[in-house]
């Protein structure tokens, strides 16, 4: 069955801002029947790298937060740390580029919780069961929310070939050894130059597998269960993180961890994309390129399939901007096939409807 998907242009007029408009999507969508009086909601969205333009601007999400409250919710923005040693790295870290960004308490009126934690350890693990994953390490203040939003800026991401509602959600809550967990099929190891014998490895590891011969730490490959527990605990970098993963396996693996954040939270979960400046490369970046194609909307559905789908059909409904990543290749149809060629995109949707998350058949619903 067709998922509804409500849209609404970049038009905007006397009571009729881009602000004014999100909040009668969330309106249409249905999103007031997903929060409850006193329930804690989590708004989980990407509060940008330092030096990057691209992610959703503070004063939507004020909007988004005086509707949660005037339902009786209490609402909280939130993101999970990285992977990578960026400025989003640590709770400490992120919190100061949050703000930095614009996210202020000031501004959007509600508190920032980093979801797992100062350094990325806190974690519920959820049972789901699939190709990939037994379980999924589900960032705990996501997991423990009573509803969740997923605020989404739609852009290109150079792993999954776009950046959806499934990123956002499912590389987006995973916990950073969660994170390694999807960005990698290949067991860690020690570097000895860089290795200083600390030992916090060992004191992470669940499985015993790392532990100190001479002076530097070493990986015991039989024993190693590939958490990435270890890869995130050295204080120097001495463990490298592996990115080695094929494209298909991890747009299955996100979409896992998507579910897996969804997974207690039936009923309970809404979605808002907004598809302006769609940049080439995610907003992990210091930096967002020329967007490919003009601002097209926003968009907002209860489907998180749905969405992601009806998002790709509009950017590729539309003619790559001159002056871009795409200049020089005239008569594009696909936009992020084009850019990142070896990224077959499908998968991602293809997968999350195998697995019932929700459906690529949609009725666009277009709204003032
Ligand atoms: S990946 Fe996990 S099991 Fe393997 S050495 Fe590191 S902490 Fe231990
Ligand atoms: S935490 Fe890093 S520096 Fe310390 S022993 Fe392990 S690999 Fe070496």
């Amino acid at each position: 069955m067709a998922s509804k998907v409500y849209f609404t242009d970049m038009r905007a007029g006397f009571k009729k801002s881009l602000l004014d408009k999100v909040e009668r999507l969330f309106d249409q969508a249905g999103m007031p029947a997903i929060i409850g009086r006193k329930e804690l909601v989590a708004l989980k969205l990407h509060f940008g790298e330092k030096g990057n333009t691209g992610y959703i601007r503070p004063q939507f999400l004020r909007r988004i937060v005086n509707k949660v409250k005037g339902l009786g919710g209490k609402p909280f923005l939130t993101d999970a740390n990285t992977l990578y040693f960026g400025s989003r790295d640590n709770a400490y870290n992120h919190l100061q580029t949050a703000i930095e960004n614009g996210f202020a308490y000031a501004v959007v009126d509600a508190p920032l919780i980093i979801a797992d934690g100062l350094t990325g350890k806190d974690y519920i693990n959820v049972e789901i069961n699939r190709k990939h994953f037994k379980e999924v390490k589900i960032a705990s203040a996501a997991y423990h929310a009573d509803a969740i939003i997923a605020l989404t800026h739609f852009k290109g991401h150079e792993m999954t070939g776009f950046g959806g509602v499934l990123k956002n959600l499912g590389m987006g809550l995973g916990s950073r050894s969660g994170k390694q967990n999807m960005h990698s099929d290949v067991l860690p190891s020690v570097n000895p130059d860089r290795c200083k014998g600390c030992e916090r490895c060992s004191q992470w590891c669940p499985a015993q597998a790392i532990n100190l011969q001479g002076k530097v730490s070493v990986v015991d490959e039989s024993k190693c269960i590939g958490c990435g527990e270890c890869t995130v605990t050295c204080p120097v970098h001495a463990i490298d993180i592996n990115w080695k993963t094929r494209p298909e396996a991890i747009q299955e693996k996100i979409v896992e961890y998507a579910e897996g954040a969804l997974k207690n939270k039936k009923g309970k979960y809404g979605f808002i994309t907004f598809v302006t400046n769609v940049s080439p490369d995610c907003d992990c970046y210091g930096w967002s390129d020329a967007p490919l194609v003009k601002d097209i909307g926003i968009l907002a559905s209860l489907d998180p399939v749905a969405i992601d789908q009806a998002c790709i059909d509009l950017v590729n409904q539309e003619v790559a901007l001159p002056n871009t990543r795409l200049e020089g290749k005239p008569g594009v149809r696909d936009i992020f096939r084009s850019l990142y060629p070896d990224i077959d995109w499908n998968r991602q949707l293809a997968y999350a409807e195998e697995i019932g998350l929700g459906s690529r058949q949609y009725e666009l619903i277009k709204c003032d």
